[in-house]
């Protein structure tokens, strides 16, 4: 399954940011997820549950952040939101790149703090 491997390396690159602060618990690991990238953000969910223990992150939260489809035309330059087929609105150029929303990619990973301690007056 697409999402299983994907939550895999996923895991592995977040193993490997908190590697340097270990012990601490990770809380959420945010996600974004493009609507062309084939992924089903409730199997990502899942995904995330089922492989999350193997890598000692029992408990962590999985949030994803929908984005947007977003083109860069090479005619003219424009950079567009959700364009219709897949071509420039501006000047009819369907030979379009992709700049965002075919891709799953890591945004952020919440480490717990340790407890500040108290502090008498
Ligand atoms: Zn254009």
């Amino acid at each position: 399954m697409h999402e299983l491997s994907l939550v895999r390396s996923l895991l592995a690159q977040v193993n490997r940011i908190r590697s340097d602060r270990a012990g601490l618990a990770v809380d959420g690991v945010h996600v974004e997820v493009g609507p062309l990238s084939g992924v089903e953000p409730e199997l990502l969910v899942s995904a995330f549950e089922q492989l999350a223990g193997d890598f000692g992150m029992t408990g962590t939260q999985l949030v994803i952040d929908e984005v947007p489809l977003m083109a860069n035309c090479p005619s003219c330059g424009t950079v567009t939101v959700e364009p219709v087929r897949i071509r420039c609105p501006i000047c009819g150029d369907d030979g379009v790149t992709i700049v965002s929303g075919d891709e799953v990619r890591l945004q952020s990973v919440t480490i717990q703090c340790p407890e500040p301690e108290e502090q008498a007056l």
